[in-house]
Order: C-alpha cells, then structure tokens, then sequence
C-alpha cells in the first residue's frame, strides 16, 4: 500500500489471494523463505504509453495505453486488453494479478498479464475505433510476441478491435505471426469457439458445483449480469441446458423476462446493432425495463451469475440475493463481488465459484488458439468445446481437492487461489532469483 497508494482494486485483489494462502504458507515454509510474497505483487513490467488518434472531427484526441506484464514463470504473459473509460494502473494490475492465478489453474503453460487504454468506445464510429487500435498497436507491437505476450479481448475488445489491432501488427512487423494475439477472427487464425469459451465454460463450472450437491441446472432460475461477451454465452448454454435465464443488464438497467430472457434478441442488439439493453422490451413487451443495473440483484433467484465489471455487486446485494433464496453464485466477471460480498454468501452456505475459477474457459480456449496457431491447424467447434468442458472440470475437481486438503471443504475460494498459487510459486523457486 505505501509503494502503490491510490490502488483500490489492486489492493483489494492482493488482499483476497493473501488471505486465502495463509495455510498454504503454513504448511510450506519455503514461500516465505524464498519471499515470494513480495515477488509476486512486483509486476516484472509495467508499460505506459501515449495513444493519439484523430477522430472524424479531424481532431486530435490522446489516450493512455497500459500493459502489464505481471508473471511468466509458467509461459508468456497472457490476459486481455480492455477498453473502458475507469481503465488505470490499478485495474490492469488488479486484472494483471488474478490473470497469474487464472492462467495457473487451466493447467496450460501461460503466465499473467493483462493491459487496456482509459478509452471509451461507446458512440464511437468504426472508422474511429480502427484509428484508435491501429495507435495502440503501434506502441504495443514492440512489447508482444507469440512466445513473449499474448494479448485477447475483454470489456470493451471484441473480434472488431483484434482484428484492427492484428492488422497493424502484421504490417509492422512484416509477417504472419498468427499466435501474438487471440480471440481472432475465423478468416486469419481465430479458433472456433473462442467466442463463447467464458460464458458456456462459467456454465460447466456451475454445473460441476451443481453436480457435486446432486442438482442440475434445468429448472433453476438464473440472474446474469452485463449483456456483452461473457454474459451472452452465459445465458445462452445455461437456456439449452434447460435453466431459465430472467434477467441481464447494461450499464445503464437491467430487464426482467419472467418467461425467459430470449438470447437471440440481446445478440442481436448487442452484437450486431450495438444498442442499449433496454430495447429488448420494443421485441418483447411482457418483459420489464429499469434503470440502475444494480437493481438487478433483487430479482429472485437460485443461481446468480455476476457478469459485467468489478465490485457490481456489494454486501446489500449479497444480502438480498440470500433473503431471496440463492443457493449458487459464479463469477463470469473479474472480482465482480466485493469482499463483503463474499463474506455474506460464505456465512450463508451459498456455494460459491470465484472468477479465477469459473471465468477461466475464455483464457483456457485463448491458449488452445495458441496451439492451434503455432501447428497451423484448426479443430472443429465439437474438439474444443470438448476440450473446454474437460478443463473446467478439471479446474472444479483441483479446486474442489485443494479446498479438502487445506482443511476447508467446499471454500472454492481458499481452493482455487492456493491451487493457483502453489503452482506458480514453485515454478518461481524452480527458476532463481531473476
Ligand atoms: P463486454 O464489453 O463484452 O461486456 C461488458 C458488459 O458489462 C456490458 O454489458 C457492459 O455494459 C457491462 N458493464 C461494463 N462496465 C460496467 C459497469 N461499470 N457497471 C455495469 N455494467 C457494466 O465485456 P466481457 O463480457 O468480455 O467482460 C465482462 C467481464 O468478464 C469483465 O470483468 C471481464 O474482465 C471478464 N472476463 C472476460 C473474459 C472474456 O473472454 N471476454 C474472460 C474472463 C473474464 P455497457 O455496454 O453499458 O458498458
């Protein structure tokens, strides 16, 4: 705190991961015999830099770019960029250090890291946006690589912007280098299910935390948060696997389809006319629009699934959520409950899935992009949705192990980060002091 004042959410992610060690460091003395502690909140790199681009006015407009490079004990550094006007050093930090621990547990060989710019692309035209990607690329293309870092989406980075960004690193570069980026498009090395890999990965999550109390998600009533990337595909696997999705939301509101939210109608105003959530009501009346998306949280229901940004969803949310009778929470989003939050739902038996774990088949399918790229080959959908399925049950049953042999059966939390931690703290102790 006295390094890095002012870092909120960055603190806030430390303190979390801290907390949920403590009996790893016990039973391993080693971690602070080697001080990994105070390694491990260093990033190797941060990176800042300046991202002028000139807007269809003609004027010239700045932004600043980040990249943090927080980890690559275990592989190049990988995590997403986002865009989004509260980005700062303390939210690519905060999602720079969880990405470490995220990237750990889908057992494949990539480090943390994670980067964005404090720009905002709602309202801007698309000519705009490529003049904006083609600036940050332009700074960030000599930072990254296939085997250095790979950078994907996140809030605010679809298919639209990797692609421009892909672009301008082809030509400044001079050549096909596939692997550098993930979360491509189909026509130039992106993997089939890439796009829904978060979201449908969230709902193999819930349904391992499901099956392990004799449940099944048809007939469950489901809340989900956000309307972007995460939450569509969220809904979308939770409806055909039979649960009943009620409610999503923007920034701005929330809807409420006791029938059933239709999936179809929120992509295509989200994905293709790029409009507000509260339009789904002009193609379904019987749904209710409100403004104030946090009001979602008073919805009733047995399955909550936060899936927009961070902190969405506080300790008077939490309280509703459980007067109200939930029985499960996951997080498709990064660190969308606050502490209090999740004290709430452990005091209350609520089973809960952090981020780390549940939202880990986005970043576990980026890096089966990355091995589809680097041997020229392209799997169909069934391969790596298979695939996906098999890493978040794996994910699950170490977390779920991890909590046992730590004394704290069914903490998914205390589960996931020792099960992160340790692996990457060994591979640290394995590589010297460098
Ligand atoms: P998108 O940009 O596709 O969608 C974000 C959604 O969240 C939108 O509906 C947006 O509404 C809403 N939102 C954003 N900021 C706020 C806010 N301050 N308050 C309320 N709602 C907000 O992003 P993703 O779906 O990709 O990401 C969502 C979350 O999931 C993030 O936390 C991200 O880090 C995490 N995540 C994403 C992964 C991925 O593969 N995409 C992988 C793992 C985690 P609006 O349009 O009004 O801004």
């Amino acid at each position: 705190v006295q390094r890095d004042p002012h870092e909120d959410e960055f603190h806030q992610a430390v303190r979390i991961i801290f907390k949920s060690i403590k009996p790893a460091l016990v039973k391993n003395p080693k971690y602070i015999r080697h001080n990994i502690l105070e390694q491990i909140v260093e990033p190797e790199r941060l990176i800042t830099f300046r991202v002028p681009w000139v807007d269809d006015q003609g004027k010239t407009r700045v932004n600043r770019g980040y990249r943090v490079q927080f980890n690559s004990a275990i592989g190049p550094y990988k995590g997403g960029l986002r865009f989004h006007p509260t980005v700062n050093r303390s939210i690519v930090k905060f999602l720079g250090f969880q990405q470490i621990f995220k990237n750990a547990l889908t057992g494949q060989p990539i480090g943390g890291g994670k980067g964005g710019a404090d720009f905002d692309p709602k309202g801007k035209s698309d000519a705009e946006i490529m003049r904006f990607c083609q600036s940050f690329m332009t700074e960030l293309a000599s930072h990254i690589g296939p085997d250095v870092d790979v950078p994907a989406g996140d809030i605010g980075v679809g298919a639209r912007e990797i692609g421009y960004m892909f672009g301008q690193y082809k030509k400044i570069r001079g050549s096909f280098e596939a692997g550098v980026l993930t979360g491509k498009g189909l026509n130039y090395g992106g993997s089939l299910a890439r796009k829904e890999a978060t979201g449908y990965g969230l709902i193999y999550f819930v349904n391992e935390m499901l099956k392990s109390k004799n449940e099944r998600i048809q007939g469950k009533t489901i809340v989900v948060s956000g309307s972007g990337n995460v939450s569509i595909y969220a809904m979308e696997k939770a409806a055909e696997l039979g649960g009943k999705v009620v409610a999503c939301s923007d920034s701005d509101g929330f809807i409420y389809d006791e029938n059933g939210i239709d999936v179809a109608t929120v992509k295509q105003l989200k994905e293709v006319e790029k409009k507000r959530i509260h339009e789904y009501v002009n193609a379904h009346p019987n749904a209710v629009y409100k403004e104030d998306c946090t009001g979602i949280w008073e919805i009733p229901c047995e399955i909550a699934l936060p899936c927009a940004t961070q902190n969405e969803l506080d300790e008077d949310a939490a309280n509703l959520l459980c007067k109200n009778g939930v029985k499960y929470v996951a997080e498709g989003a990064n660190m969308p409950c606050t502490p209090e939050a999740l004290s709430v739902f452990l005091k209350n038996d609520v089973y809960y899935g952090p981020g780390k774990a549940a939202n880990a088949g986005g970043v576990a399918v980026s890096s089966l992009e990355m091995g589809q790229n680097s041997s020229r080959m392209a799997w169909s959908f069934e391969e790596v949705d298979g695939r996906l399925q098999e890493i978040m049950r794996d994910i699950y049953h170490n977390c779920e192990a991890s909590a046992q042999e730590y004394d704290k059966p069914g903490n998914l939390v205390v589960g996931a980060n020792i099960a992160g931690f340790t692996k990457v703290a060994d591979a640290m102790i394995e590589l010297g002091v460098i």
